[in-house]
């Protein structure tokens, strides 16, 4: 017990002197929480050209140009909420009625008929699938996840910060990404409490046809294995694909679809993300409670976004999705026939989604060892910043957005082509 306070000088030593003694220990769950894209990232110290700006392929985020913005009805919508000061307040944790209807009826096509008792609402995708991975599985019981190499990162952050094990299987490039599945069933084992699909798929940029889908989805219903289907790029689909949802295909599996406004709406930052249950056979009523009871950490997510809800996706008009799809389909048909004539890169065109993949043949670059040294030497000499598939799980690739402005894109191709050329042999 202190007897007298410190004076103000002295607290700076008393402070340093005492720290040890506090003992405040960092969590396990924190020390086994690893961001993959900022871990990699960061160890590469990539510094751009000072003589050329910087061109970000690397960013998920298709806001930061100022190239792509929300609809007017979106913007308007959240301005009314706002004015009506009735959601200022703590809302239901599972997220209000009438942004949950709407949420449903929003989801409610191709037969598929949701009901506002099958939505929650999270604070964005991410929350989402932390929500659907905490209810199905635990590390008490051992159980592991099954997910897609590539794949996209916050599953293994998710899983592993709660010390549930991780085992993926493999999508096939040459095969338009789709899900390698005698791999996938080899995975599976007594342990797996989950499959995790993500379609379409982020890095790949690929789009599931009804009947692979189908051939996935009976393995999951052989081995009684509950599915978490990662749709946020729903309907962020070229003309030639169709999006088809994991619940339009009455495939008898229980899946827990999880969505949200960051991508197709293009407001990454509002953190407005969904569950939807589809249940068709009853097998999740324990999880549904698992959802709700988890829903209550959080308090539910941003009421005032909530408010907005309602307009933004019923109000929409058809041209906006129209207008950011074919301004998505320019971009990557460009990119691909430009990428497609550089020397030792393979682009593999995608069907939807915001990225597309592009190998690196790196026996053609001998200056470089590794995809990472590949992407640090683009940066370095062009100021070009792709990820590299490393951060998917899958070295020797590297992912571009294709949602920066044409003249930018246009630029970066030009200059990967400069590169590539230069240390091509
Ligand atoms: C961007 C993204 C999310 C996360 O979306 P938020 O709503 O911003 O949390 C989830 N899954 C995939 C595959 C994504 O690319």
């Amino acid at each position: 017990m202190l007897e007298t306070s410190p004076k103000i000088e002295e607290v700076g030593i008393y402070n340093a002197k005492k720290a040890k003694e506090w003992k405040v220990q960092p969590s396990k769950t924190s020390k086994n929480c690893h961001n993959y894209i900022r871990s990699i990232v960061d160890t590469l110290n990539l510094e751009p050209n000072p003589e050329k700006n910087v061109i970000a392929l690397s960013l998920g985020d298709p806001t930061i140009y100022g190239n792509l913005n929300p609809s007017k009805e979106t913007t308007e919508a959240v301005q009314k909420a706002l004015e009506a000061t009735s959601y200022n307040g703590y809302g239901p944790c599972v997220g209000f009625e009438s942004a949950r209807k709407a949420v449903a009826n929003y989801l409610s096509y191709d037969g598929v008929e949701f009901n506002p008792r099958d939505i929650i609402l999270c604070s964005g995708c991410s929350s989402s699938l932390d929500l659907c991975i905490s209810a199905v599985a635990c590390s008490s019981r051992n159980d592991n996840i099954l997910m897609p190499k590539p794949g996209f990162p916050i599953y293994r952050t998710l899983a592993e910060s709660m010390g549930i094990g991780v085992k993926t299987y493999n999508l096939l490039p040459e095969k338009g990404w789709e899900i390698d599945l005698l791999h996938l069933e080899s995975q599976i084992d007594q342990n797996t409490a989950v499959i995790i699909l993500n379609n379409p798929s982020n890095p790949c940029g690929s789009v599931y046809d009804e009947d692979h889908l189908r051939a996935f989805l009976s393995i999951a219903r052989r081995y009684q294995i509950p599915v978490i289907a990662d749709e946020v790029y729903e309907r962020i689909v070229f003309p030639h694909k169709k999006f088809v949802s994991t619940a339009a295909l009455e495939s008898g599996v229980p899946i827990l679809i999880c969505g949200g406004l960051a991508k197709r709406f293009l407001v990454p930052g509002w953190r407005i993300g969904w569950i939807a249950v589809h249940d068709p056979i009853d097998a999740l009523s324990d999880i549904r409670t698992a959802l709700l009871a988890l829903s209550q950490k959080i308090i539910g997510c941003n009421t005032l976004i909530q408010g907005a809800i309602p307009s933004v996706l019923l109000e929409t008009p058809q041209s906006f999705y129209e207008d950011i799809i074919n301004f998505l389909l320019e971009n990557a048909k460009m990119t691909y026939d430009a990428l497609k004539k550089i020397p030792g890169l393979v682009p593999y065109m995608p069907d939807g989604a915001l990225y597309m993949m592009v190998k690196v043949d790196l026996e053609k670059f001998p200056e470089f060892e590794t995809g990472l040294q590949f992407i640090t030497g683009l940066m370095e000499e062009e100021s070009v910043f792709c990820l590299p598939g490393d951060c998917f799980q899958l070295p020797g690739f590297m992912r571009i957005v294709i949602t920066v402005p044409t003249d930018l894109m246009i630029e970066a191709c030009n200059r990967i082509s400069d590169f590539c050329n230069k240390y091509y042999t």
